[in-house]
């Protein structure tokens, strides 16, 4: 096993923006990337890192 010292987000959560603000703005926390899938999920817009389908509602 290799463990990893950074943190590591779960990808089947979906994070609060208001409680994990972007670490840079209009890019994905986990892999940087900055291409997203928007969609509305039970009333909240959501939205997806098309690199590493990281998810926020935003
Ligand atoms: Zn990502």
């Amino acid at each position: 096993m290799i463990t990893i010292d950074t943190e590591k987000y779960d990808l089947n959560t979906i994070y609060i923006l208001k409680e994990h603000p972007d670490i840079k703005s209009g890019r994905c926390d986990n892999c940087n990337h900055a291409a997203f899938h928007s969609y509305i999920q039970e009333g909240k817009l959501i939205r997806k890192c098309k690199n590493c389908g990281m998810m926020k509602s935003i």
